[in-house]
This record gives structure tokens, C-alpha cells and sequence, in this order.
């Protein structure tokens, strides 16, 4: 069990608040913090490149940090600024020709959604959504009615934008594989609040944030690629740091994810990620996972017994991010009653999930998602607010 204690008193700021946006950006723990402000500071004393220098021996240790918290190999880890760009990165390094299939699950995220859309318009390949089941998550059955060998990528989203929702990865994963098409799974909001393994999942490559439920800086991503996916992926931006210039004309790729890298990154946020991962890995992912579930679960829970409140979250299995409506009062009109009263929520619009959204007729929701470092006691309060608002 997280000793909640010892997680709120490292994270300061969780008592002044009821804070439930990790889906969003959430709250850093004081000892990523610390390390992004020390890291910052030596930049300033010894100049950026003797301070990066200094840390090599953590910076180089990170990839086997976070290849033992994603479960992969270290060299098939990459760090990048945000989960678009690993998702970008894979994605662009696809081959794709006219005629190709992509498959997309119902809660594909907006900016994926543009990506895909983009590029098949350009070469002639087509994206079509997988029928949810009942529950709303993926459908393996509808899925493999789908599936054909002209079929290249499956774009699978783990955890929505926009709900608690948690698809089935490994039964999706397992079916795109039987006629060869490459898993790129969304892990943006899974990472940090579920356990969430490229070897147990079996996926090709997955995007991952900072941010949002591991509790990093902003403007970090890790990016993993399986080696055995990687013949199939041909690198498109790559610099100095991914491939070396040996010849008048003649250049030699990396043959890890770095390839996926450009030299340049901020390594005060890379070193707070580093601390963030540490942190997760040292509470345990399946302890958190059921802590924050049971934050959840008890927001749901509460909110359902509020008249004129409708919880609208899909799955069976379902994890910390609660989507919810108060009747007559708008979304936005929601979050701001709340934040005067201290408490953070967020709104999701339909165009970050435009397919789901339509499906259901919602034009808009409420989103808390409340980490494992909301006492149940804060739950309770947010819960109580929400029905004074009517
Ligand atoms: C937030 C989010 C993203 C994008 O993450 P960034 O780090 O902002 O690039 C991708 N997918 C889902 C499901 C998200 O919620």
C-alpha cells in the first residue's frame, strides 16, 4: 500500500488543493523538482555542456531506468519531448503506400488523428475506426473482420484523453500481428497510473509523456521501439546524435531508438523525467495503479448519487480518469465554480476525441483524474462541491 502520508508530504503543494488534473499536468513530487531547479543552477555556474557532463553517468543509466519501467531493452528506449513527437516519430517512419490500410480505435486521440489523416491523403491509403463493443472498449472480434495484409499500422489508444477507459492492448495486439501490421500504441495516458510493459502488451512501439501520470517536467516523452519492428521503420529526422558522418557521402545510422533523438534536449527536464520514473518505480506500478483507481472510483461513486450528474466513463476495466456532466451548468462553467473553490478539474472538448465524442453525442465533458496523492478525504470534498454547484 502507498503510505499516503509520506507522497503528500513530498508533494507540497497537494494540501492547498484539491488537485485533480494529472491527467493533464500533474503535481511533481519535490524530488523532481529538485532536480530540475539543482540542474538548472549548474548550468548557470559551469555552463550547460561541463553540467551535462557531470550527470553522464545518470543520464546514460535513464535508458535502463526507463526499459525496466516500460519493459523493454535500454536500447530500445528514445527520450523525446512529448508523447506527439515519439508517436510522430514512429509514425512517420512507417513505410506507407496507396492502398494501405490504417486501423484507428474509436477514442483516437485529435493529434494522431491529424497525423494519420495528413499523410494517407498525400499517398492514397485510407483510415478507418474499429467498432467499439458494448462496454466501448476496442472489439477484437470487429477488429479481426477488419484486419487484411494490405492493413499497415494499428493505432491503438491504451488509456482515452477523455475517460477512464482502459482498451485491451495484448487481444488487439496479438490479432493485428496475424496478418503483420504494425501496433503503435498510445500509452500517453496509461504510463505512470497503470502498468503498462511493451513486452507484456506485445505492442511494436509506444508513445509515452512526462507530464501527465509519471509526474515529470513538462516537455519530456519517452518513445520505445522493439528491435524486432525496427527493420521495418525507416528513420526520418535524423542528426549528428542518430547517425554518423563517416564519408564525404556516406553516413551510418545508430542501430538503437536513439536513431529517434536529435542531440539537442533539455536535460534539466530529462534528469527530473529520470527522477519522476525512479519515483513511480520505487511506490510500485501495480500499488499505484490501485490506489488511483480507488481514488476514482470513490469520485464516481459519489458523483452518481448527485442528481442532474451523469458519469460518463466507457470500459470494463477502468482507471483514473473520471468524465463526468452537471445538467444545465456547461463544462467550463464547471471547472471555473471548482477552481474557485481550489478544486482543479479540466474540460475535454469533442475535438480531442472527435469519433468517441460524436458516437455518444457529447459535446463536451468534465475530466478529473485524481493521482494517488488526493486523499480520499479530498475526494469527498470535490464530490460534495460539485453537488452544491446545482
Ligand atoms: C495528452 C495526450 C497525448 C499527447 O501528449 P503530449 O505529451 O501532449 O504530446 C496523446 N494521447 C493522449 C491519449 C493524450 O491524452
Amino acid at each position: 500500500m502507498i503510505d499516503l502520508d509520506v507522497v503528500r508530504s513530498d508533494t507540497p503543494s497537494c494540501a492547498d488543493q484539491v488537485f485533480l488534473d494529472s491527467a493533464g499536468s500533474s503535481l511533481p513530487p519535490r524530488q523532481v523538482l529538485d532536480e530540475v531547479i539543482g540542474h538548472l543552477r549548474r548550468e548557470a555556474e559551469v555552463g550547460g555542456y561541463r553540467a551535462a557532463i557531470e550527470r553522464l553517468d545518470d543520464l546514460e543509466d535513464g535508458y535502463r531506468v526507463a526499459a525496466g519501467f516500460l519493459g523493454c531493452e535500454a536500447f530500445e528506449v528514445a527520450f523525446t519531448d512529448s508523447a506527439t513527437r515519439s508517436w510522430n516519430l514512429v509514425f512517420a517512419a512507417l513505410p506507407l503506400a496507396q492502398g494501405d490500410r490504417i486501423l484507428v480505435s474509436e477514442v483516437e486521440y485529435a493529434s494522431n488523428a491529424v497525423a494519420l489523416l495528413h499523410r494517407t491523403a498525400a499517398v492514397g491509403a485510407s483510415v478507418e475506426p474499429i467498432p467499439s463493443d458494448e462496454t466501448g472498449a476496442v472489439d477484437p472480434a470487429a477488429l479481426r473482420e477488419l484486419l487484411d495484409e494490405r492493413v499497415r499500422l494499428v493505432s491503438l489508444v491504451h488509456v482515452p484523453t477523455n475517460g477512464g477507459l482502459v482498451n485491451p492492448v495484448r487481444e488487439i495486439t496479438d490479432a493485428a500481428h496475424e496478418v503483420g501490421a504494425f501496433v503503435l500504441l498510445d500509452a500517453c495516458q496509461s504510463a505512470g497510473q497503470l502498468r503498462v510493459r511493451a513486452d507484456e502488451l506485445g505492442v511494436d512501439a509506444l508513445a509515452v509523456t512526462g507530464r501527465k501520470w509519471l509526474r515529470g517536467p513538462r516537455g519530456t516523452g519517452v518513445l520505445v521501439v522493439r528491435r524486432p519492428a525496427t527493420e521495418r521503420l525507416r528513420p526520418g529526422l535524423v542528426d549528428l546524435h542518430g547517425a554518423t558522418w563517416m564519408a564525404p557521402d556516406e553516413i551510418r545510422l545508430r542501430d538503437d531508438a536513439r536513431v529517434y533523438e536529435l542531440w539537442e534536449f533539455g536535460v534539466a527536464e530529462r534528469l527530473g523525467l529520470l527522477q519522476a520514473l525512479r519515483y513511480a518505480d520505487a511506490l510500485g506500478v501495480d500499488e499505484i495503479a490501485a490506489a488511483v483507481a480507488d481514488r476514482a472510483q470513490r469520485a464516481r461513486d459519489g458523483l452518481a448519487t448527485v442528481p442532474g450528474v451523469t458519469v460518463h466513463d466507457l470500459g470494463r476495466q477502468r482507471c483514473g480518469i473520471v468524465s463526468f456532466t452537471v445538467d444545465g451548468v456547461p463544462a467550463e462553467k464547471v471547472r471555473d465554480l471548482l477552481r474557485e473553490r481550489d478544486i482543479t478539474v479540466t474540460v475535454s472538448r469533442v475535438h480531442s476525441t472527435l469519433l468517441d465524442m460524436t458516437r455518444r453525442g457529447l459535446p463536451e465533458l468534465v475530466r478529473a483524474s485524481p493521482h494517488y496523492f488526493v486523499s480520499p478525504e479530498q475526494i469527498d470534498e470535490f464530490v460534495a462541491e460539485v453537488a452544491a454547484l446545482r
